[in-house]
């Protein structure tokens, strides 16, 4: 008979626990027959003594198992299932691309995607800002843009991975949430209940990442592709810079609209199109839709320069309840702020260094993200035309875009603190440091 505070004991002592325990743990979880203390102590244990990737791989499938899991098989579609996953950043509109372009070179992607988390953007606020939008569809509506569309971007539903809600919840005020083990199946046991063939993970490093060092972060990057691939998902992890905003904005209309513009060809910022274009390629080579980097390249230059990868993202947003020009006309569809003024620095000379954290910050103090769980968030406020590390800084730090003469004060003053100032131009640095993959 399987008791939980046994296999609390044996991870506690180090012992390696079996599928069998460890599922047993998931399914006590999620059907509420093992206690919150219970799952605490087991939370401390992991957190204390690790996992082994097997371990790792066996909690993200018994977790990922406890509820819904989507199949794809009956649809006959005749590409890929594929997705990308990003610990979270600010300027990262990755998704609002990378999910078009891969549809548009014969790829699936049903991406369920999550509301913005402390200083970081999230992909499911920046498509609530296109009016009629619907972010929780049914399933059959999920299904049928995925089919047509070949991609779907939408949120959580209720019974996807339910241990880990209440895992995490656990873990959130018992100092347990900063385990690789514990993050790693967390993560990915919601994002394997999709049903894909192969996924790409983003993990972030610098200061605007979820992970403080590099080398947590690179632990991470590893853990999630050793895990995803003993799962069965065919992973890579790419290890990409946070040093500062990735993208030319941050906010949530503001992104929508930086993605539009990329997506149409009217600006690229370099970094940006740099990371996405990587992450493509990646699922494109896992997903055997193209053989190589260059030909994934080539690919995914003629998504874009066609104009394809725009209109699938014209006919997602439309086939979710958007409106069916917002393409051509952005402007008639999408929010816009009162109050629109750049901010310049005190000093003179070049970007030396960001402080990310603190520009998503700007962004949630101007109502752009949320304090509490609960609050409303506004869609039409943010930042464009953020200055980059090395720039000189005679030219604006950011465009802020506010509701008020006083919220535009406040973030000028949060955005002036957190971009550093000095006599010299740092050497310019790699916004992809690595390319993790599997140690099989
Ligand atoms: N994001 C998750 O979904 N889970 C974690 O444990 C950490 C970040």
């Amino acid at each position: 008979m399987m008791l939980p505070q046994e296999i609390i004991r044996h991870k506690r002592d180090g012992l390696t626990l079996s599928e069998e325990e460890i599922r047993y743990f998931a399914n006590g979880i999620a059907d509420d027959s093992i206690t919150e203390g219970q799952i605490a102590a087991f939370g401390m244990a992991v957190y204390f003594n690790g996992m082994s990737s097997e371990e790792a791989a066996d909690l993200t499938l018994a977790m990922r198992d406890t509820g819904d899991v989507l199949n794809w098989e009956s649809e006959n579609l005749d590409g890929p299932i594929i997705d990308k996953h990003s610990t979270g950043g600010v300027g990262d509109g990755v998704s609002l691309m990378l999910g078009p372009l891969l549809a548009a070179c014969g790829g699936y992607v049903p991406m369920i995607s999550g509301r913005g988390l402390g200083h970081t953007g999230g992909t499911l606020d920046k498509l609530d800002a296109i009016p009629g939008y619907q972010s929780t569809p049914d399933n059959t509506l999920f299904r049928k843009t995925v089919r047509d569309c070949g991609v779907a971007i939408i949120g959580q539903t209720g019974n996807l991975a339910p241990a880990d809600k209440r895992f995490y919840a656990t873990r959130d005020i018992t100092a347990t949430v900063e385990s690789i083990p514990l993050i790693t199946a967390s993560i990915l046991s919601k994002k394997l209940a999709a049903g894909l063939d192969c996924l790409v993970m983003d993990v972030k490093t610098g200061s605007g990442a979820f992970m403080p060092t590099h080398e947590d972060s690179r632990a991470l990057a590893q853990s999630i592709a050793d895990v995803a691939t003993a799962a069965g998902v065919k992973t890579t992890a790419l290890l990409t810079d946070m040093n500062q905003p990735l993208g030319s904005s941050a906010g949530n209309a503001i992104e929508v609209r930086e993605a539009i513009d990329f997506l149409t060809g009217k600006h690229h910022n370099p970094r940006l199109k740099e990371v996405v274009f990587a992450l493509c390629a990646e699922l494109l080579k896992l997903g055997k839709l193209a053989e190589d980097k260059e030909k994934a390249n080539k690919m995914l230059e003629n998504a874009l320069s066609s104009g394809k990868s725009a209109e699938v993202f014209g006919s997602m947003v439309h086939s979710l309840g958007g409106p069916a020009d917002l393409i051509e006309n952005p402007d008639s569809h999408l929010p816009t702020a009162d109050f629109v003024k750049p901010v310049f620095a005190e000093a003179s000379g070049y970007v030396t260094d960001m402080d990310t954290r603190e520009l998503g910050m700007a962004v949630v103090q101007l109502g752009g993200g949320r304090r509490r769980s609960d609050d409303d968030i506004d869609p039409a406020v943010g930042l464009t035309e953020f200055i980059k590390i090395g720039e000189s800084a005679d030219q604006p730090l950011a465009v802020i875009h506010a509701r008020s003469e006083s919220d535009w004060q406040q973030a000028a003053g949060s955005i002036r603190a957190a971009v550093t100032i000095g006599d010299q131009a740092p050497e310019s640095s790699p916004v992809i440091h690595e390319v993790i993959t599997a140690n099989s």
